[in-house]
């Protein structure tokens, strides 16, 4: 990974006194707020590792303690520079806890810091294991979407619905495979992070889960279309 925010963040100092503050949001020496360092991630906003198993409990209170001691109404007797940082924060608190607190976001964010989000080139394209079942789907939408047209023969709507329905949930059932599958590869990452591996082999961790992603998002598309055409019925 290039340019790890913890580099960046230590040799932030101090607008107000010029003290180091490792890039906390509070300067340990005048206690003054401070702007978010440049190259600084969400993941040191609320001082965690760039790992992907987070506690939910702990983030939120973390989130918390945070919006509280950032919150402007803290900041009505400062300097205009002061509660301007307060608003900013307090926007980018919220923007990093939105995004950590949701699992698949969280991936997604972190392979985006590090240049590793590549969205499948190629995006139509179905995974080879679901292949058939994708070329049976596209075929019963077809064939729905002929027997809802006028003159279509609306007596096989009710299998056609069947038919849907199955799709919809096999893809389900797949959808929830490649999220297990996601846990698996992110817990792999973390693992990666304790054992301090090498950059390929973090690299390689990082493409399996742009793969699994993409995937993610491929299979998500079509649940969200099968569950779309069904309510049309
Ligand atoms: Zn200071």
């Amino acid at each position: 990974m290039s340019a790890p925010s913890t580099t960046v963040a230590s040799t932030a100092t101090c607008w107000s006194c010029s003290a180091a503050t490792g890039g906390t949001h509070f300067c340990p020496a005048c206690g003054k707020i401070q702007p978010l360092p440049r190259g600084a991630d969400y993941f040191a906003f609320f001082g965690l590792p760039r790992k992907l198993t987070i506690d939910s409990t702990d983030l939120e209170r973390r989130f918390h303690s945070l919006s509280w001691k950032l919150h402007p109404d803290n900041f009505v007797r400062t300097s205009e520079e002061e509660r301007q940082l307060s608003l900013d924060r307090s926007s980018q608190l919220n923007d990093a806890y939105r995004t950590l607190a949701e699992p698949v976001a969280r991936v997604e964010y972190l392979l985006g810091l590090a240049g590793m989000r590549k969205e499948g080139q190629k995006k139509q394209q179905a995974p080879p294991e679901l292949l058939e079942e994708v070329f049976e789907l596209n075929e019963s939408l077809d064939e729905l979407r002929d027997a809802r047209a006028p003159g279509g023969d609306g007596a096989q709507m009710s299998s056609l619905r069947a038919k849907l329905e199955a799709a919809q949930h096999k893809f389900e059932s797949s959808l929830a495979d490649v999220d297990q599958e996601l846990g698996r590869v992110t817990t792999e990452w973390d693992r990666a992070l304790d054992s301090s591996a090498d950059d390929a082999a973090q690299k390689k961790v990082m493409e399996r889960m742009n793969e699994v992603l993409n995937r993610r998002s491929y299979i998500r598309n079509l649940v969200n279309g099968v569950r779309q055409e069904l309510a049309g019925t």
